[in-house]
């Protein structure tokens, strides 16, 4: 599309939203132009913290769909809206709540940490929720003598581990994005940018082995700390391991330094099916609206709520 139609339509957006009276929030993994036209952009906590303080009597969720039902459960009065239903998420994907019940009745007693890349069911079978951000924080203010089931993300579990000491049982899930990036991705960008930093999110498939191999230059982090270390950084060249939208990010708010993507691969196929179109379609005709069932949505929310005042 030229820049005049993407111009066109976010102005449409924008027109709409008003008269809609709905807030726009879009993740980091965003295309750009969807980044550019929403009220706020960032990771899933912080979208869940403005979901929930949200006054707008809609909202239209740019990301995937779990992260529309969060947002549901944060706000169960207000009107959540995704552009796209099918914008799935893999990890999510990969546990069930029937398969985290049964998890739970082999480790009886054992408190259940959910990243929050997990569907409304499997939240209300959690006791905490958390995201890169606070997983470490979340993890640390578990008593010390509690086993721990985390999941589903194996590589943000190793790293836990790592970061916390605590031993913890962890579900074998993976996102097939962040997977892919591997330590070959790594060890190649090290090779040909020894001035570079290199800022990985604590899901990829390379993060564990970063961790061992772990020097003053490398920084494990969620999207929301890859921005704010760029941005109070001296240092002008940086290496991104997750996917490829947050560059549009970090080149907004920390112009003038230089942005690459270890792997040109990490493209996440559901963040990309909304667009501006959709978006559009959405705020015009009200469509798709993200519904949970208030029983699951009661349950769910306790654990999300632990998430959220957890920094
Ligand atoms: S990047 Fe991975 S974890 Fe994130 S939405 Fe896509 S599939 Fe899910």
């Amino acid at each position: 599309m030229s820049t005049a139609g993407i111009a066109t339509l976010q102005d449409e957006v924008w027109a709409l939203a008003r008269e809609r009276d709905a807030v726009i929030l879009a993740h980091n993994y965003q295309v750009p132009e969807v980044q550019d036209v929403a009220d706020f952009v960032g990771d899933s906590l912080g979208l869940s913290r403005e979901a929930a303080a949200a006054e707008a009597g809609s909202i239209v969720f740019c990301g995937v769909h779990f992260m529309a039902e969060t947002a549901k459960i944060l706000s169960p009065e207000k009107t959540v809206l995704i552009p796209d239903l099918d914008a799935g998420c893999s990890l999510a994907a990969s546990i069930t709540a029937e398969q985290l019940r049964d998890w739970k009745r082999e480790h009886p007693g054992a408190v259940v940490v959910s990243y929050v890349n997990t569907t409304a069911e499997v939240k209300a079978e959690s006791d905490y929720c958390c995201t890169s951000g606070n997983a470490k924080a979340v993890v640390e203010a578990i008593p010390a003598d509690r086993e721990i089931l985390f999941l589903p993300d194996m590589f943000l579990g190793i790293w836990l581990e790592r970061v916390t000491g605590r031993k913890l049982t962890i579900w074998l899930g993976e996102c097939h994005v962040h997977a892919g990036i591997r330590p070959e991705d790594i060890e190649r960008w090290q090779r040909d940018a020894p001035d570079a930093e290199l800022l990985v999110h604590p899901e990829c498939g390379c993060a564990s082995q970063c961790m061992a191999f772990a020097n003053g230059r490398t920084h494990i982090l969620s999207t929301e700390g890859m921005v704010n270390f760029a941005k109070g950084s001296s240092k002008s060249r940086f290496l991104v391991a997750t996917e490829t939208g947050i560059l549009h990010r970090l080149n907004k708010e920390a112009p003038g330094k230089r942005f690459e993507a270890v792997s040109e691969r990490a493209i996440c196929k559901y963040m990309k099916m909304i667009t501006l179109e959709k978006l559009r379609d959405s705020l015009r005709d009200r469509k798709h609206e993200v519904v949970v069932e208030p029983e699951i949505a009661e349950r769910a929310r306790g654990a999300i709520e632990r998430m959220v005042a957890i920094g």
